[in-house]
């Protein structure tokens, strides 16, 4: 193969490749500017070329990048930009669905010397890598992850915080409770002749009354109040910053929500009321788990006491 040809060869390639290939000079004028800048940019080479590349594309961000080449003909080697530490360098549009939550092209960019006879750089070459794809894969991946991590905390039926993430949560209240000298209340709960609903009117039945019961708890708390599903029919509530007193209005409310309207389900107009339990953080408590242990005394005595109401847990003197 002729020189000429080799060389025609190289242009065709430079020119056509599926990336970014432009070449400036010291200046930082263009003196390269190939087909796949052209296409992205909508700018031809002719009308770029020889033009200085901060003038033809103002919306590059000036200083950062001048200094990254600066430092290409100082240092005499590569520098890379990554789509991830700075998502573009040119505004381009991509051609994926927007669904993809990537408003245009990500760049991974190379900013390599081309250097002369002495070894002086005398220009230096970019290549721009559209990496959109793989920038809404991540993206993708990242609401999954999260959505993922949402999802093993919270209970199926109820879409309540699980037992796990809900005894969680109280240990690490218990921990900056008793460290900072806070009050803390816990409060459990449960339904009342709940086995009945499911013999008498079937289990569907019985879900949607753990439904409707989840909602209107979840209606009475307060934002920083964490409510979760404990067991079948049990759930717990944990209330930060709250005494006791605070802890007994709050569940005589929630009693009085779940037992003031009947829940339709399966066809059925039901009565239902919860019992409740609860107790609050003192100098003597070993670790979260006596809390929920107490409040479950005193639910276990609010069912002795006829169920339907509230019972303080009272510690032994
Ligand atoms: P008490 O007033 O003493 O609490 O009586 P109870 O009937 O509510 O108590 P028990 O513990 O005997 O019954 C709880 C029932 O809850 C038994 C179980 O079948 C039902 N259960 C637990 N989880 C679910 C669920 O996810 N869906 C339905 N439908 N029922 C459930
Ligand atoms: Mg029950
Ligand atoms: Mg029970």
């Amino acid at each position: 193969m002729t020189n000429e040809s080799h060389s025609s060869l190289l242009n065709f390639i430079v020119d056509r490749a599926h990336v970014g290939i432009f070449v400036i000079n010291r200046d930082r004028e263009l003196v390269l500017w190939n087909q796949f800048m052209e296409i992205h940019s909508e700018q031809k080479a002719d009308t770029v070329v020889g033009k200085n590349l901060f003038e033809a594309f103002p919306e590059l961000p000036k200083k950062w990048l001048d200094r990254k080449i600066e430092s290409v003909y100082i240092l005499k080697n590569f520098s890379f930009t990554s789509w991830e530490q700075r998502p573009y360098l040119f505004k381009f549009r991509h051609n994926r669905p927007v669904t993809g939550g990537v408003d245009c092209m990500r760049q991974d960019c190379t900013l390599m010397p081309v250097k002369d006879d002495n070894g002086e750089v005398q220009y230096v070459c970019f290549t721009l890598f559209d990496t959109t794809d793989t920038s809404i894969y991540q993206l993708q991946l990242q609401e999954l992850t999260e959505k993922l991590r949402e999802m093993s905390n919270r209970d199926g039926l109820t879409q309540l915080f699980n037992r796990r993430y809900i005894e969680e949560n109280l240990d690490m209240e218990f921990q900056r409770a008793k460290r900072y000298k806070h009050p803390l209340s816990v409060i459990l709960s449960d339904i009342d002749f709940f086995k009945k609903v499911n013999d008498t009117h079937g289990h569907l039945a019985g879900d949607e009354v753990l439904r409707i019961v989840s909602q209107r708890l979840q209606n009475g708390l307060r934002n920083v109040d964490v409510l979760g599903r404990y067991g079948g029919e049990e759930f717990m509530v944990v209330l930060p910053d709250t005494s006791l007193e605070g802890a007994r209005v709050l569940a005589e409310r929630l009693r009085q929500a779940v037992e003031e309207t009947p829940i339709e389900a399966e066809g059925a107009s039901l009565n239902v009321t919860v019992s409740l339990g609860i107790t609050e953080l003192r100098e003597a408590t070993a670790g979260y788990q006596q809390l929920i242990a107490e409040a479950d005394t005193g639910l276990y005595q609010s069912k002795e006491n006829g169920r339907n109401c509230v019972t303080i847990f009272a510690p032994p003197r």
